[in-house]
């Protein structure tokens, strides 16, 4: 039996889904890649009409939209018969791909970079899918067009103590990117999540990604990489997918910190934790409590800073989140949410 492509899209992505990397929220659960079907967007290159003879299908990339905003994710799709491997390339960088659902597939960000404080500009740019086909390798290109819109992020103004501000330092800096570097850097193909990434905690938003700020009075020169949540010390904080452990250490900046992969090149970070439950190398579920919210590194109060890298990139996976419903009131009765 041959699926419609708009069959094959669909399959890609567990029942439920439609193949979007985007994020809403529906109770306490972040969706991350979720167009419920009928809702989302068509395959702009969706072609029901299944061929009255079983033909050799040519290789076509598979997009769901052309535009992403600033700081979003996109998902390529590559079908086609007889194809050895592909990879994507947008805005200089190349995303190795993962086959799966009868497509070669690349989560792909629009964010800000590990290390950067920049977000793309918003502008049309070239998408590009190198491959090959089996029994030759000649290197083919296939080019469509993405187009990144404005995502208008607000300006905070945060003071450290002095003794907090010394992890202001670039040297600093530096040294945690370092670090990040090589935690985020790698690339393990199979997706290991399975269609929702449930809240890291539950308490509410109290920043969102992508905030412009300015320190200690000075010039707004950082970008949030993450989200943060205004929980209480102690409180726990959950694994948003299913994931294995490739980070639990302390860092300048991001104090206690785990990082888990989920495949696909897509990470998530965990900051400022006053402990770690999990160690390198394990396997955690979805939800699974791997380490209590904490104060350590560049904070103004305890809280848990919530991170997503894909492709090398941070990026935002909850968005409206704060429009909608909150979680639970902080317990220890602060009335400002702290932060960084
Ligand atoms: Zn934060």
């Amino acid at each position: 039996m041959t699926l419609s492509r708009r069959a094959l899209l669909r399959s890609l992505v567990p029942a439920g889904s439609a193949l979007a990397l985007a994020a809403c929220v529906e109770e306490d659960a972040v969706h991350f890649s979720i167009a419920e079907p009928g809702e989302g967007p068509e395959p702009l290159l969706d072609q029901t009409a299944a061929p009255p003879a079983r033909a050799q299908e040519p290789p076509a990339i598979r997009l769901l939209s052309r535009t992403v905003a600033q700081g979003g994710t996109f998902l390529v799709g590559l079908t086609g018969d007889g194809i050895a491997s592909a990879e994507v390339e947008f805005r200089d960088w190349v995303y190795p791909t993962a086959w799966e659902g009868g497509a070669f597939l690349a989560v792909v960000p629009a964010g800000q970079v590990v290390g950067s404080t920049a977000q793309p500009s918003p502008g049309t740019y070239p998408l590009g899918v190198r491959f090959e086909l089996e029994g030759d390798p000649t290197p083919r290109t296939l080019q469509s067009t993405i187009a990144i819109t404005p995502t208008n992020f607000p300006v905070e103004y945060l003071t450290f103590d002095p003794q907090t501000a010394t992890l202001l330092d670039p040297a600093l800096t530096e040294q945690e990117v370092a670090i990040l570097g090589d935690a985020y850097g790698t690339f393990r193909p199979p997706r290991m999540w399975d269609g929702f990434f449930v809240r890291p905690s539950r308490a509410s938003i109290s920043d969102v990604y992508g905030s412009r700020r300015s320190y200690q009075g000075g010039p707004v020169t950082g970008s949030h990489s993450g989200v943060d949540f205004g929980a209480a010390a102690g409180q726990p904080v959950a694994a948003a997918a299913y994931g294995r452990v490739v980070m639990g250490r302390r860092v300048p900046v991001r104090g206690n910190m785990i990082i888990l992969d989920h495949g696909l090149g897509v990470f998530t970070g965990y900051c400022h934790l006053s402990e770690i439950w999990v160690a390198p190398g394990q396997a955690v579920r979805a939800g699974e409590q791997i380490g209590a919210v904490g104060a350590t590194g560049l904070v103004t109060g305890a809280h848990l800073h919530w991170e997503v890298v894909a492709g090398g990139q941070h990026v935002d996976v909850a968005g409206g989140l704060e429009s909608r419903r909150g979680g639970e009131q902080r317990a220890d009765g602060q009335a400002h949410a702290p932060s960084v």
